[in-house]
């Protein structure tokens, strides 16, 4: 089984595990995380897989591009500009990437600590 088969966000992509999804245009799709960490706690993914940003090779950053369009507007579509939010990549294991597809995390809602745990 290749990465992408094995892939959880691949499989909400493909509707084949249910997610609450709250965008999706032909590139990219935003759902609620499933373990909240602030009042809102979406994720965004690229409809095509990779495990990181620093995947992507230059040949390909219209994936980028397509992402942050993506989370720009679920970020206008919930009152995230009037409250306030924050955009999360995190990338390896130290940093606490745990699904190895491509996510923004927006988080929105309460106030945020810098610098980050
Ligand atoms: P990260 O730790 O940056 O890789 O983020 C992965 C995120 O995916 C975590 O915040 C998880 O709560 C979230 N997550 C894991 N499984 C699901 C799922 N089935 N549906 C929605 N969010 C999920
Ligand atoms: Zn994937």
């Amino acid at each position: 089984m290749d990465q992408k088969q094995s892939c959880l966000f691949c499989k909400i992509i493909n509707k084949e595990v249910p997610a609450k999804i709250v965008y999706e245009d032909e590139r990219a799709l935003a759902f609620h995380d499933i373990n909240p960490q602030a009042p809102l706690h979406i994720l965004v993914i690229p409809k095509a897989h990779y495990s990181a940003l620093h995947d992507v090779p230059a040949d390909k950053y219209a994936v980028i591009t397509d992402l942050f369009n993506a989370v720009n507007n679920v970020v206008r579509e919930n009152k995230c500009v009037e409250n306030s939010y924050r955009l999360v990549v995190n990338s390896g294991p130290a940093a606490g990437q745990a699904v190895y597809h491509i996510h923004v995390h927006i988080l929105s809602g309460r106030a945020l600590k810098w610098p980050p745990g």
